[in-house]
């Protein structure tokens, strides 16, 4: 199975001293396995770490995990669509703040619980924020999508869209992932959704040990469903994302699975 970005940042040291030339140790995570980038550039690699040496360097040379030519694709189409767009007209729709700087126009959003500036053909971050180049894919799809759908407030499963047959294995193991890392472990989780601006509801009908939801984007909530483990019973913690039932009108089935791997680093990282 491919290594993923968690998986090698659970093993850096997780200091983000920024010796890397990136900011912190989930963006040179993120580098080495979307980008290719060389884990040993890292000079502080625990032992365990520069284990994974050599399976993320057959897994890059297999291009397993690496992103940046469909990266660079999808973002051109993706900004030659936005390109004719009225920003100012479709602000409200997406939740966002129509701006201009020397003549070129802007939208501001809330963006993981930051505010960016998305001109047409640049992403303008905040200071301190985490950057990743896979936000402008997910950004300019977001705009794409002209926000004509009011959210409805009926959440569904990712399985229950349309063509989501394949991709929906790529959730299901990230839910795993999640359930595995907060099995036993449910005050950390609810003190990592907090953190993370969470907020804690109830649905009904739902009896999970923990419920929260996110607004990682003003019109895509997200609810995370959380089942500790219970060992008597054999039972393994279970995890489940609900979407609303407006989210293929904002975002994409690979968008939506790249905003769970988002939510996901920033809880487990
Ligand atoms: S040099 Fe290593 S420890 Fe420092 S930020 Fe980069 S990955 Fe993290």
């Amino acid at each position: 199975m491919a290594i993923t970005v968690l998986e090698v940042l659970k093993k850096l040291p997780r200091t983000n001293c920024g010796d890397c030339g990136q900011q912190t140790c989930l963006a040179f995570a993120t580098q080495v396995i979307k980008e290719g980038e060389d884990l040993e550039k890292c000079p502080h690699l625990t032992v365990t770490a520069a284990g994974l040496g050599e399976a993320v360097k057959a897994q890059q040379e297999a291009g397993v995990g690496r992103r940046r030519e469909s990266h660079a694709i999808s973002l051109e189409v993706l900004q030659a669509k936005v390109a004719p767009l009225d920003f100012a007209a479709l602000a409200e729709g997406l939740g966002a703040t129509y701006g201009e700087e020397a003549g070129r126009p802007y939208l501001s959003l809330a963006y993981f619980g930051y505010c960016l500036q998305v001109f047409k053909d640049e992403l303008r971050y905040p200071p301190g924020a985490l950057a990743d180049p896979w936000d402008a894919i997910l950004l300019y799809n977001y705009i794409a999508s002209q926000g004509r759908e009011p959210v409805t407030g009926r959440w569904i499963a990712y399985n229950s869209l349309p063509n989501s047959v394949s991709k929906a294995k790529t959730l299901a193991r990230l839910e795993r992932q999640l359930a595995d890392h907060f099995a036993g472990k449910t005050a950390e989780l609810r003190e990592r959704l907090a953190q993370q601006g969470g907020d804690t509801v109830t649905v009904g009908g739902e009896d999970a040990d923990v419920q929260a939801s996110f607004l990682p984007l003003p019109r895509v909530p997200v609810l995370l469903l959380f089942w500790d483990a219970e060992a008597e019973e054999g039972f393994a913690a279970q995890a489940h994302f609900l979407f609303d039932a407006s989210v293929t009108t904002y975002l994409d089935l690979e968008a939506i699975l790249f905003l769970v791997e988002h939510l996901m680093e920033r809880l487990m990282g």
